[in-house]
């Protein structure tokens, strides 16, 4: 294709109605035609980006392979289409300002008066198409976080306008809202469609295409409303409805045409709707699977965006060994040597999470050691990798004062240690070890069985490391270091081998699982974890 185009996705009426998902099914729908895709999130918060926010506010933290820290949306981007995204498919109002005022300290606006327009919304339409320009995508789909009518969306508004103007049919607005039940009169309400439409033209923004988020189907006639009052083809009315699994829904995006549509406006042939067989395999595994597998989730946040790509991960594995998965959180705050076997028997395999801070630790420790002297098929992730080495140096090696640096400043049993480069850093932000490092793994480990290869590359989020001058001693009581990054020597992966399935990783497999291509750690843990 000679021009990229640009599709731009904007929520209205209220936040959450899954504008992520809805961006990456287009982006899907259009990959499965042959075209080149990339997603973009541009969250209009002040944040840099959202490392330093907790997962509270603003879910988990997704980590691109150039070790960016973005929003989870990237996730969903990459699990949807199996592409890879980087810094640059995340960008926040922070960072625009944050470039905007280095230009400016440079001198680099002659002696201009620097304002949101034009020079904040120059550099937004900078960035929108950076990623097209350098990598001449057919594609760039750029959803716009918050709900239209915020503040801070304004220039971001005012930045799609400009560029509908300036790019003509090469570029195109979704506008995702939401039409409420209203159960006393037993009625569909596209008032505030209408409403939050008008708020879009208002900024001189008419979208092309409405995705109507709805728990109840919508009617030719509701359709038609909607298009008569918000200028759009009763064609480019689309009905989002809640389904049992998001990879649903870009099959019903492109029942109801929604791909074709845009290609139309666009300008662009729509031929052959394409099959997408391996993805409806993947869904007919899905629903054909009725037994399940338990996993016990133990972690300090019991909030599902907190462990996003956890939850992907562990439910895409069990798809692909045709299981359904029971995921159950366990706090880890609650957890005791008097409640553990109450709480984890019932489990076929307990995931100990990432995290940060003291909060929580204590359990982290129980639970290991109930699924370490029980044999439960177990997998530590960076925290609970280190929590994993921790837990063996106190019950194991005998060292009850055996710590991470971050928890303990002074123990002298620290077998986990901060990295020599975390020492000297005094800022929070984008400052820890982070994105994909080579890992070597040894031959004849479980882990180097589950890759099927010795070589990997996986994604960091971390200032601590496993302290290699316990590893000999580790190695001789029964933990081994399976996983060394070839530079440094830092020790990426322990696990027991005479256990059915105990292995911890310092880094973060969830991040690279795809619909398409599921993890093969998480897959291998799942076939422990249901007795294969
Ligand atoms: N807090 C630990 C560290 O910084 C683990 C981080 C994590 O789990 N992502 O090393």
């Amino acid at each position: 294709m000679a021009e990229t185009k640009y599709i731009f996705v904007t929520g209205g009426v209220a936040s959450s109605l899954g504008k992520g998902i809805i961006s990456s099914s287009i982006g899907k729908l259009l990959q499965a035609r042959g075209y080149s895709v990339t997603i973009q999130k541009f969250d209009p918060y002040i944040n840099i980006d959202p490392g330093t926010l907790n997962p509270y506010e603003h879910g988990e933290c997704y980590v691109t392979v150039d070790g960016h820290e973005a929003d989870l949306d990237l996730g969903h981007y990459e699990r949807f289409l199996g592409i890879q995204t980087t810094k640059a498919n995340n960008i926040t109002t922070g960072r625009i300002y944050k470039s905007v005022i280095d230009k400016e300290r440079r001198g680099d606006y002659l002696g201009k008066t620097i304002q949101i327009i034009p020079h904040i919304t120059d550099e937004i339409k900078r960035n929108v198409k950076l990623l097209g320009n350098k990598y001449k995508y057919d594609f760039v789909i750029t959803e716009i976080g918050g709900t239209v009518g915020d503040i801070e969306s304004l220039p971001y508004l005012e930045s799609i306008r400009q560029l509908k103007w300036e790019l003509g049919t090469n570029a195109l607005c979704v506008h995702l809202t939401y039409v409420p039940y209203l159960a006393a009169a037993g009625e569909l309400k596209t008032k505030p469609t209408q409403h939050s439409v008008k708020e879009l033209q208002s900024v001189g923004i008419q979208p092309d295409i409405l995705v109507l988020r709805t728990e109840h189907d919508l009617s030719q006639g509701l359709r038609k409303k909607v298009a008569l009052f918000c200028n759009v083809d009763e064609s480019a009315v689309i009905q989002s409805k809640d389904m049992p699994t998001i990879y649903e829904v870009p099959l019903r995006m492109q029942e109801q045409h929604l791909d074709a549509t845009i290609l139309r406006k666009m300008g662009l042939p729509v031929g052959e709707t394409p099959a997408l067989g391996p993805w409806r395999d993947f869904l007919d595994r899905r629903h054909r699977a009725t037994e399940t597998v338990r996993i016990g989730l133990v972690g300090k946040y019991d909030l599902q965006d907190a462990y996003k790509s956890i939850l992907e991960a562990l439910s895409q594995a069990a798809t692909y060994n045709d299981r359904k998965a029971d995921i159950h959180f366990i706090n880890s705050e609650k957890l005791t040597d008097q409640n553990v076997e109450e709480q984890l028997s019932s489990m076929d395999g307990v995931i100990i999470c990432p995290g940060f801070g003291q909060r929580g630790i204590e359990g982290k420790f129980v639970a290991l050691k109930y699924c370490r002297t029980h044999n439960v098929p177990t997998f530590g992730i960076c925290l609970g990798m280190q929590c994993m080495a921790i837990e063996f140096a106190r019950n194991v090696l005998g060292y009850a004062d055996a710590n991470s640096r971050e928890m303990d400043e002074k123990t002298p049993h620290n077998v986990i240690d901060i990295m020599e480069e975390q020492k000297s850093v005094t800022h929070m932000g984008g400052t820890m070890r982070l994105g994909a490092y080579e890992c070597v793994l040894t031959p004849g480990s479980k882990v180097m069985e589950a890759y099927q290869t010795e070589h990997i590359k996986e994604r960091h989020r971390h200032r601590y490391e496993f302290n290699n001058d316990f590893k000999a001693e580790f190695e001789k009581a029964g933990m081994n270091c399976v996983g060394l990054n070839p530079e440094s020597d830092l020790v990426e992966i322990i696990e027991i081998p005479t256990l059915k399935w105990f292995i911890g990783t310092q880094f973060h497999p969830e991040y690279s699982s795809t619909v398409l291509k599921p993890h093969p750690l998480f897959l291998s843990f799942i076939r422990a974890a249901i007795g294969q």
